[in-house]
């Protein structure tokens, strides 16, 4: 796709720091690191999120992820790893090429994760039916 920032990284209009590369996946540094190592991996093939990537795509993808987070954390001395994929704006998504981040984490970092909110078993037993209902 024309104007899409990753396609153009694929295509080495613009530049960045790979790690990774293959026939049909590439894994690149981002630019603004959440920690040093912090790994963008992207398909090739230009689809907008989670829910437009082919589900053969998906199968794929499943091992790279594993390689790539088991060298950036021996190469960063990560004591964990964080995989995380922003799909539509309100999860955050800013750039509409899928891609996954897996970013190394450390005792230290400073970081938490998501604060869980209180639901009572009825909301919670209601919420695992609708999502049932669509599966
Ligand atoms: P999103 O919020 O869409 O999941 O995250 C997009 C990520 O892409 C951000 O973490 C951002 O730093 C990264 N990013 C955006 N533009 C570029 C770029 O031109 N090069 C690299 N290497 N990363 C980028
Ligand atoms: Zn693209």
């Amino acid at each position: 796709m024309d104007n899409c920032i990753f396609c153009k990284i694929i295509k080495g209009e613009v530049g960045a720091d790979k790690i990774y590369e293959d026939e049909y996946f590439l894994a690149f540094l981002d630019i603004t690191p959440v920690n040093p190592g912090h790994t963008l991996l992207i398909p090739k093939e230009h689809h907008k999120n989670l829910f437009e990537i082919p589900d053969n795509t998906l199968c794929e993808i499943g091992p790279i992820i594993k390689k790539i987070a088991k060298a950036i954390k021996k190469a960063t001395n990560a004591d964990g790893i964080n995989i995380g994929m922003n799909n539509e704006p309100a999860a955050g998504q800013i750039v509409f090429h899928s891609h996954i981040h897996i970013i190394p984490r450390f005792s230290d970092d400073g970081y938490k994760l998501w604060h869980g909110k209180e639901i009572s078993s009825e909301q919670s037993k209601e919420t695992a039916e609708k999502i049932r209902n669509f599966i």
